[in-house]
């Protein structure tokens, strides 16, 4: 069975997630070390580490791959707008990623954004290219970066030390000036906002800064 999340930072648009880091492939380096931006990922902290909000992830892991998933999560996103994949997690099967793929085709009227760090592992290639093809459908290639550095024409997204330092070509996140909630802003949903920076944010995120900064 599907569990939706509904968050109030997104403005109560829906959202499907697995757990960060067990589902989460691409958050290490060629070496087998977390890279920068997951070493302080915020969905391993705070309530992501709450008892039944890690039931909720593992049982969309059990649940994506039976059978009639496909046909639930459209029949979920029926009277939806927008819709957000993964809030944590990553799309880290490719029979999961083609499955998302039927998803956004059979939901036109549905904006998706999909975060992911999967493109580093070239048998997505092909799927990603084909979700980026569709014209309701915004995957961001998450950048390893917290300092606000990304890749022209492959990165969707970075992390940036602080608001005030915004590198051309990005589009600031300004959740933080809306107590954190997204307030009418759809900018990671949208095909004309090419790279989305978000501030960093949380106590983790600080201690990671701080080290790359002193090393
Ligand atoms: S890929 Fe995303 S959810 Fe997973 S550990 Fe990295 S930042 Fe967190
Ligand atoms: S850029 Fe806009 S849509 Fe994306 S997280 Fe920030 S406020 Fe929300």
């Amino acid at each position: 069975m599907n569990k939706l999340s509904k968050t109030s930072k997104l403005d109560n648009i829906l959202s499907w997630s697995l757990q960060a880091l067990e589902t989460c492939p691409g958050s290490l380096s060629a070496a087998g070390v977390l890279v920068d931006a997951c070493s302080g990922c915020y969905a391993t902290t705070g309530c992501y580490n709450f008892k039944g909000t890690k039931a909720v992830r593992a049982d969309n892991k059990a649940a994506w791959q039976e059978a009639g998933w496909v046909d639930s999560m459209v029949a979920a996103l029926r009277k939806q707008s927008y819709f957000r994949w993964f809030d944590s997690g990553d799309m880290y099967s490719l029979s999961l990623a083609v499955k998302i793929y039927a998803v956004m085709v059979a939901t036109p009227h549905v904006q998706h954004w999909l975060p992911t760090r999967m493109y580093k592992f070239a048998k997505f290639e092909t799927i990603l290219a084909q979700m980026e093809a569709l014209p309701n459908v915004m995957v961001r290639r998450s950048s390893d970066a917290i300092d606000g550095t990304y890749t022209k024409g492959v990165h969707g997204s970075t992390i940036l030390p602080d608001a005030t330092s915004v590198p051309a070509g990005v589009t600031l996140c300004q959740a933080y000036e809306h107590g954190g909630k997204c307030d009418g802003c759809r900018a990671c949903y949208s095909k004309d906002v090419a790279v989305v920076g978000y501030p960093a944010h949380g106590r983790k995120m600080a201690k990671v800064i701080r080290l790359a900064v002193a090393a």
